[in-house]
């Protein structure tokens, strides 16, 4: 029989928790209980009291989507319609001096599925930001990968490949959502299948490419789809880990925001749909104990707010995100970001600090950029790559 207590040591001596443990070990403890036990987990993996924190710009480089999810308030389906746009070389080069002005690191570039552009837009664009700006380029969820394989009719890893030559640094782990097609084919049946973003993100992973694994929860998901979720990103973890290559490097998880501007937030079962704050973090301390491969866990504020992320330090993360400077996706589905779409790194700082550690700038790649050292600001930096 499966108890609390077996499931307490069990973690406690860093044993491996299986999808049936799990299931039981979401109904029998309580969030308290879940986030003491992930922050043991959390400091086996990180012992030093810091959070790391990331300076960079979201760009969302075109809203034409030919992908219809039900969830999204952001796309345009018709290329013509007036709210349609691709951004101009221009504007792209505004907003990445803006970023690179506030000490960003990286741009986090990711669009609709626009069939109007052809495979040399993404490469000429990449092509262009590399050679243009010393920044990291994180770019593509593994769904813009496949739109490219059908453009262009090349295989992901031929695309990946295509990408990586012209500065690619990373593929954020968009689009995941719940990875589970009964889920998917419910709120978006034309995106890829849960199997295709793991195929996807593995070519990623062999070529060394920077990837992060993210989560949404509150599609109206059971509790077995979420399992399901979590141990398909650690069986690739575990492959690619196994492998000699880094695998992800951050797991990310959020809530699923709708309101009447989503064909899911109309339905009229929108009342199942969404996930509170407590849910979300006993969500997030439930994911860090689960996934005991994935060394960085991120408290994410832009859907729940800061203080619900300072409260998902304690709950087995030691990453509070990124400035972002823009957000255009949940934004417009109803996240608070709909009026608080940016953070500066000194709100970043108090967060963490307030929550009692001590805040780190990173990179995408984990590297420390900067520490902060006391509560007067007094900063000093480190080595990049230290
Ligand atoms: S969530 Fe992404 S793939 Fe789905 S409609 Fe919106 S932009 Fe397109």
């Amino acid at each position: 029989m499966i108890t609390k207590q077996y499931l307490t040591e069990k973690v406690q001596n860093g044993a491996r928790i299986s999808a049936e443990e799990a299931l039981e070990m979401w109904r029998l403890f309580e969030f308290s209980e879940l986030a003491t036990l992930a922050q043991i987990v959390r400091f086996r993996n990180n012992p030093e009291r810091n959070v790391t924190y990331l300076i960079d710009r979201n760009i969302n480089y075109t809203n034409v989507c030919n992908s219809d999810c039900s969830f999204c308030a952001f796309y345009r389906h018709n290329p013509r319609d007036p709210e349609a746009y691709v951004l101009s070389r221009e504007t792209m080069t505004e907003k990445v001096a803006e970023a690179k002005e506030l000490g960003a690191t990286r741009i986090l570039l990711q669009g609709g599925h626009n069939d109007e552009l052809p495979y040399s837009f993404y490469i000429e664009m990449i092509d262009w930001l590399h050679t243009t700006f010393t920044i990291d380029l994180n770019a593509f969820s593994p769904s813009e990968i496949h739109q490219m394989t059908l453009v262009s009719g090349r295989t992901a890893g031929e695309v990946l490949r295509d990408l990586k030559a012209v500065g690619l640094h990373g593929l954020p782990g968009g689009g995941g959502e719940i990875l589970d097609d009964e889920v998917r084919k419910r709120i978006s049946p034309k995106k890829i299948s849960a199997g295709r973003w793991i195929e996807v993100m593995e070519e990623a992973q062999k070529l060394d490419l920077v990837t992060t694994a993210t989560m949404v929860i509150g599609f109206g998901e059971t509790l077995q789809h979420r399992v399901n979720h979590l141990q398909r990103l650690r069986d690739l973890q575990d492959r690619s880990l196994a492998a000699g290559h880094p695998g992800f490097n951050l797991f990310i998880s959020w809530t699923h925001q709708f309101n009447e501007r989503t064909s899911l937030g109309r339905s009229r079962h929108a009342a199942n749909y969404g996930a509170g704050a407590v849910e979300y973090l006993k969500n997030v301390a439930f994911s860090r104990i689960f996934l005991d491969n994935i060394k960085h866990h991120q408290s994410s504020w832009p859907t729940c707010g800061p203080d619900v992320a300072e409260i998902g330090l304690h709950a087995g993360c030691d990453d509070i995100g990124s400035t972002m400077m823009e957000e255009n996706v949940v934004s417009q589905a109803g996240a608070p970001t709909a009026t608080k779409w940016s953070m500066s790194p000194e709100e970043l700082e108090i967060h963490i600090r307030q929550a009692g550690f001590t805040p780190l700038q990173r990179d995408s790649s984990f590297n420390i950029v900067r520490r902060s050292e006391s509560h007067d600001h007094e900063q000093e930096t480190i080595a990049h790559g230290a």
